[in-house]
């Protein structure tokens, strides 16, 4: 069924377009897309949407923009085209339907007019009997004959895979030699009863047709990879390679899903995780760089991606570390370039009172602290005009020293040029404290507190300079008047 002839690499990713991309899909198309990368060869977009009840196009759209801002880039797909279109099943629909047929001709499929309700009684008892329940072969021996009659009278058909008695035995990329007994598998159904094929036939003859070399996806499709193997066989098809990627465990080690929230890249985009962290976070899902490597821009994890290094054990989704790691490339980025994706994370309020060469120095001034951009919402509160004073802020405020450190600096301030540098504001400081004798947070606490409604945040010079003169002599005497109300 092989020969040893290597063939340039083609990798497909073929989501179902019935939601949005989640954080597995998306580790399934980014390994897909490494390795096609890595090998110099042919990445592939197809949409599996031959579900017409539950795919729409607004969901492969969606899918489709996910894996844009992730930086994901496909050589052939439904948008792009190639020479295998088209890349959307329902429109190869009639393809399948003879390749069937083919199959019918040669007694490796045949048609089953069981009812729906005939199958699932016989599945139940064969559940009450510790059988598995699997479809019984009741119409893999009609006659010409029977099978003319029920046709005639339009009882409704579908096409099922005669799965042959034996054992198949494939070896695995990441898993290893992998065997199973055909009859573990019931003869499944590959063409419905409207026509439309199922996954398993659908996606084996695609991947066959599309000349895919190498299948990598989830773990959890391994038991379709056993039918898919035998539909290959069946048109006496080389095989491709498979590699199952292990399962993306929440921390509660509960199988990831929408219950433990973000998890689609949707909502990580909303969040203000970079796309950059996002890639690299989820390779490490199952992956690992051969020194150990953590932090791994795109062009090295296409230099060092290999198939070897895929884990067999389940990953676990940990947010934490994917925080540290959106830091990490928050701190990177240039401003000028981080300040497009995070202009719209300041709160409204902000975006209102600073013009925007403004917004940018207040981001200069916070980016060094954030972990995601939407920690801005919180993060920008110094900024807010008045701020809101929170416990510490108002203590401070009230202490014994604040009367001496506020006027002291109220007074340095109305006697200073009108244009506030971070020099003169650090050096106004350093007078404030020879004059009051106060050092550490009994000198800066207070000043803190005044201008930023709490006394830990950004580089107080920093905040002076973008509030400006003015605004800071205000706030001074906001917090003088909170003072005098001891
Ligand atoms: N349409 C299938 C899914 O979204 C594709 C699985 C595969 O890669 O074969 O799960």
């Amino acid at each position: 069924m092989s020969d040893a002839s290597p063939k340039p690499v083609r990798v497909r990713f073929a989501p179902s377009p019935t939601g949005h991309l989640h954080v597995g899909g998306a580790r399934t198309a980014i390994f897909n897309w490494l390795f096609a990368r890595r090998h110099k060869g042919t990445f592939v977009l197809r949409i599996e949407d031959t579900d017409m009840e539950r795919s729409t196009r607004e969901s492969e759209h969606s899918l489709v923009e996910d894996l844009r801002w992730l930086g994901v880039d496909w050589d052939e797909g439904p948008d792009c085209g190639g020479d295998f279109a088209p890349y959307r099943q329902s429109q190869r629909i009639e393809w399948y339907g003879q390749q069937a047929e083919e199959l019918l001709a040669n007694d490796l499929a045949y048609p089953c007019f069981c009812s729906d309700e005939l199958l699932e009684a016989k599945r139940r008892e064969a559940i009450k009997e510790a059988k598995p329940p699997q479809y019984d072969g009741t119409c893999r021996g009609l006659s010409v004959k029977e099978i003319e009659d029920k046709r005639s009278r339009s009882v409704p058909e579908v096409i099922r895979f005669n799965v042959p008695d034996g054992v198949v035995r494939f070896r695995d990329l990441v898993r290893g030699d992998i065997e199973f007994a055909t009859n573990t598998v019931g003869d499944f159904v590959l063409i419905r009863s409207n026509g439309r094929p199922t996954y398993n036939f659908a996606a084996a003859l695609d991947d066959h047709a599309m000349s895919i070399t190498h299948v990598l996806r989830g773990e959890e499709h391994l038991p379709n990879t056993l039918r898919q193997i035998l539909i290959y066989a069946a048109f006496q098809a080389r095989l491709p390679e498979f590699a199952h990627l292990p399962l993306i465990l929440a921390e509660d080690r509960s199988k990831l899903s929408k219950r433990h929230g973000a998890s689609s890249i949707g909502d990580l985009r909303s969040l203000g995780f970079l796309p950059p962290a996002v890639v690299n976070y989820l390779v490490l899902l199952g992956w690992s760089h051969p020194d150990g490597k953590e932090i791994l821009q795109t062009a090295e994890l296409i230099r060092s991606f290999s198939v070897e290094r895929v884990n067999k054990s389940a990953a676990v989704f940990d947010k934490q570390k994917l925080r540290w790691m959106n830091g990490h490339y928050i701190r990177e980025a240039s401003v000028e370039k981080l300040f497009e994706t995070a202009d719209r994370f300041f709160p409204s309020e902000i975006r209102s009172s600073y013009p925007q060469d403004v917004r940018k120095k207040i981001l200069e001034l916070l980016h060094d602290g954030l972990e995601n951009l939407g920690d801005l919402a919180e993060a920008a509160a110094p900024f807010r005009s008045p701020p809101d004073f929170d416990g510490g802020a108002t203590e401070a405020v009230k202490s014994a020293n604040s009367i001496a450190v506020l006027s002291a600096l109220r007074e340095l301030l109305v006697n200073s040029r009108d244009d506030l540098t971070s020099a003169d504001f650090k050096s106004m400081m350093k007078e404030v404290g020879k004059k009051t004798s106060l050092k550490g947070k009994d000198l800066f606490f207070p000043v803190r507190a005044a201008l930023t409604g709490s006394v830990h945040g950004p580089d107080l010079a920093g905040v002076a300079v973008i509030k400006g003169r003015e605004e800071v002599i205000g706030l001074i005497e906001r917090a003088q008047a909170m003072g005098d109300s001891r």
